[in-house]
């Protein structure tokens, strides 16, 4: 099982797909080539391929506490109108069969915690059923971030009112809004905890409302980092946005406290499309970091 223990926690790793995704000047286009070059021992292939691609997965982490289940970031889902994004267009990922090989049903899912609410953060919060848009996890509270929700949910309204595009490719209207009007969701504002060492911490920047889910469980720490690193090749200079992040200057300050705060020490972060395993450690190397990926194992029974 793709999973690793975070001191009594166990984290498990739901992919929805895992590959080559695009040119790394496309993803990080500040990234530098001759410092990419001189890192390539570690980098290629696992994160970047002979065709200078970033390799990404798309996926859920579940946390699970013994007390709960939180499942962090919900990927892009199945059957979602998403015209000008093709690989995200009326797809069938097979991601419930994933969450089913990870031992979970919908059912088992206590939260649903969206570090921010862009298209590929959001996909499996809804499902379609007899042509609706239903939340696809009976049980669970959706935990949105107060200031992440406000912000989209303003945009969604603007573009409404003056016939744009929906923002986030329609994702905030099939994907946030059924779950709202299901009276699922949840509004949480800086430091909301879950219980006892789960607890959400602002990280603004990629989008104004990010969000951070912290983990602290017997002497271990973890932070679930959505986007605010998008692939190891942001670490030889956390500098560098991903196309995607939306207050550069902030962005780069979050990804750059974040790194610092992990370097060297015992946190594991756990970003949403770093592949190849659960998640990972940040060590100095030379004037910037590198990422070494925690080896998963199976959890004791
Ligand atoms: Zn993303």
């Amino acid at each position: 099982m793709d999973s690793l223990c975070l001191g009594s926690f166990l984290v498990r790793r739901v992919v929805e797909t895992e590959g080559p995704f695009a040119p790394l000047d496309f993803i990080v286009p500040q990234a530098d080539a001759a410092r990419v070059e001189a890192a390539a021992h570690w980098l290629r292939p696992g994160y970047l391929d002979a065709a200078n691609r970033v390799v990404m997965s798309f996926q859920s982490h579940v946390l699970d506490t013994g007390r709960h289940r939180i499942l962090v970031d919900a990927c892009v889902g199945d059957d979602k109108e998403r015209p000008l994004r093709p690989g995200w267009h009326r797809q069938r990922f097979g991601w419930l069969q994933a969450l089913a090989a990870a031992g979970l049903r919908p059912e088992d899912i206590d939260f649903v915690c969206c570090t921010h609410l862009h298209a590929d953060h959001v996909g499996w919060n809804t499902c379609l059923r007899d042509g609706r848009w239903v939340p696809t996890f009976p049980r669970a509270k959706y935990v949105f971030a107060r200031r992440e929700y406000a912000h989209w949910e303003a945009e969604h309204r603007a573009a409404l009112a003056q016939g744009r595009p929906a923002p986030n490719h329609g994702s905030f209207a099939d994907s946030v809004l059924p779950v709202v009007d299901a009276g699922q969701a949840v509004m949480a504002d800086d430091g909301h905890a879950f219980e006892d060492g789960v607890w959400l911490e602002p990280a603004p920047g990629h989008t104004p409302g990010t969000v951070t889910l912290q983990a602290r469980s017997d002497g271990a720490h973890g932070i679930f980092c959505g986007d605010i690193l998008h692939t190891p090749v942001q670490l030889l200079d956390p500098g560098w946005n991903s196309r995607f992040c939306e207050d550069a200057a902030l962005a780069a300050a979050t990804r750059r406290r974040l790194v610092e705060r992990a370097a060297d020490s015992a946190t594991l972060l756990m970003p949403a499309h770093f592949p190849g395993a659960v998640g990972g450690r940040v060590v100095t190397d030379g004037g910037g970091w590198r990422w070494e990926a925690e080896q998963s194992h199976r959890a004791p029974t």
